[in-house]
């Protein structure tokens, strides 16, 4: 068990972030996880990243399953967050529970539609398609589109270090285009050129589906994110090597300035890889754990 001294505290989260905001001109923030809401102190941390966010415009949201928020949308809504996006990988209740390890599908479903009375808007669906795991659901997932106007994203399944990737799962999302299109007609609807999703809408219908292609299309050339993990390390990349890693928190915790930080952030950046490595290089990766690293 990680002792709780080596997570950031919310003070080093906000300096970090205050640091970003106002040297790097980052405008946007997202809270990560493993599940977001399983940090003790979340909504402080939200409430005082709100008051940043005050100082210096910034969108500020988070990804989370959906399962600890415990009706605090109006709250969270009220403190400043501006966007949600929920993690979902079935709408089955068996298979979510077989792929979860929890039997709360509908505390999912209901999260998201009290996160919408709750003033949230825009809010999608990330969805990890794997082949003989989840690819039969695909209609279910457009029809719960259909039926809501949500946006579901499709991901291509990618290899962390704790998620037993078997590369036989592998479906790429022109595969899922090509799928879908034989029984639906895609209308391109990209309306954020910053984006990474190619967004659709469904003809005829409400649908709105997006597909994100970090494997076999990858958009590293055009990234422009960097992750913090819980421990405070510094990572250039989802798949970036340890080597490369900032320690941030030994930076704050020995009293490093913020423009010293910012420098060694400098000097770090040069490392950023202009793509990520291929699929064999990725799987051998020891080092990226989703839990720690966050999607
Ligand atoms: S550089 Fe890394 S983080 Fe950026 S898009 Fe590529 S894989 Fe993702």
């Amino acid at each position: 068990m990680v002792p709780y001294s080596n997570f950031l505290t919310n003070r080093e989260i906000i300096r970090l972030v205050s640091i970003f905001v106002k040297k790097f001109e980052f405008n946007k923030v997202r809270l990560t996880g493993g599940e977001p809401f399983a940090r003790k102190n979340i909504i402080e941390l939200i409430e005082e990243l709100t008051i940043l966010k005050n100082e210096y415009q910034f969108e500020l949201s988070v990804t989370t399953n959906g399962l600890l928020i415990n009706g605090n949308f109006k709250n969270l809504k009220g403190h400043g967050l501006d966007r949600i996006n929920f993690s979902l990988d079935s709408l089955n209740p068996k298979r979510y529970e077989l792929i979860t390890g929890k039997n709360q599908l509908h505390n999912v479903l209901d999260a998201i539609v009290d996160a919408e009375n709750a003033g949230f808007s825009n809010i999608k669906i990330n969805t990890v398609i794997i082949k003989n795991v989840n690819d039969d659901e695909i209609d279910d997932f457009i029809d719960y589109s259909n039926k809501t106007g949500r946006n579901i994203r499709f991901i291509e399944y990618m290899p962390f270090s704790n998620n037993g990737y078997d590369k036989v799962g592998f479906i790429s999302s022109q595969e899922l285009m090509t799928k879908i299109s034989q029984y639906y007609e895609l209308i391109p609807n990209n309306k954020n050129e910053e984006s990474v999703a190619m967004d659709y809408r469904i003809k005829d219908s409400k649908a709105l589906i997006s597909f994100i292609s970090p494997i076999s299309d990858h958009f590293c050339g055009l990234c422009n994110r960097l992750r913090i993990t819980a421990e405070g390390k510094l990572k250039l990349c989802l798949f970036s090597p340890n080597k490369t890693e900032l320690e941030l928190k030994d930076m704050l915790r020995n009293d490093y300035s913020d423009e010293r930080i910012a420098e060694s952030i400098i000097k770090a950046l040069v490392e950023k890889d202009y793509a990520h490595p291929n699929i064999e290089e990725l799987i051998k990766l020891k080092n990226n754990n989703i839990i720690s690293v966050g999607g």
